[in-house]
């Protein structure tokens, strides 16, 4: 087998982390890439430069922005006694595209799955918690989760964390197919989901 140059295989174990990416595919776009001309090249690393540089976290709700203060907090007409519970800031951008929901998100930036090494310490949930304690008003916070296994352990581990607190919490009704991702939803989908959202008591199965 011929080797592999140095740099073609670096670019190919950095291709290699992208999700849905095996071997094979990385190792095309490695040579791919490098056949290039420079400048085209150079536009990739504009762009993850950029990523690096620009996209910024916000404090509140940890949706990932690109300016000072985040678009959706700092928003007068946003409902700050709705809060919607999301994994990712990709699942803020399907709810906002499909314009059924008007409150406010937090991002946990991921769900629960220990096998993964995920657990509860790993996600924005104190975070979550200590926003809810400093509400001013009464909250119904809607649980955004994907419909399966980690999905499923983050809304009972969240019902269990928030029972101490006056809120309603609800979650989105299961118009969304059992394992299906909220991020490739579509927005009809997403509002019947959201206008359809089930109460959750606080009975261990929720
Ligand atoms: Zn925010």
């Amino acid at each position: 087998m011929p080797a592999i140059p140095k740099p073609i295989h670096d670019a190919a174990s950095a291709f290699d982390r992208l999700p849905g990416v095996g071997p094979r595919a990385s190792l095309r776009y490695a040579y791919w890439l490098a056949a290039q001309p420079k400048e085209e090249i150079r536009r990739f690393t504009r762009a993850f430069e950029n990523l690096i540089n620009n996209v910024k976290v916000c404090a509140i709700c940890g949706l990932w922005t690109d300016i000072n203060g985040c678009p959706i907090c700092g928003d007068p007409r946003r409902n700050t006694s709705q809060i919607c519970v999301v994994s990712t800031s990709q699942d803020v951008r399907v709810i906002e595209e499909s314009g059924s929901f008007k409150g406010q998100y937090h991002i946990l930036g991921g769900l629960i799955d220990p096998i993964e090494g995920r657990t509860p310490d790993t996600l924005n949930i104190t975070s979550l918690i200590r926003r809810i304690g400093e509400a001013k008003s009464d909250v119904e916070i809607i649980l955004a989760l994907d419909p399966d296994v980690s999905g499923d352990t983050t809304a009972l581990y969240l019902t269990k964390q928030l029972a101490p607190f006056p809120v309603r919490i609800s979650r989105l009704a299961r118009g969304l197919q059992n394992g299906a991702q909220i991020e490739y939803a579509d927005g009809t989908t997403i509002a019947g989901a959201l206008r359809n959202r089930q109460n959750i008591e606080s009975s261990p199965e929720f």
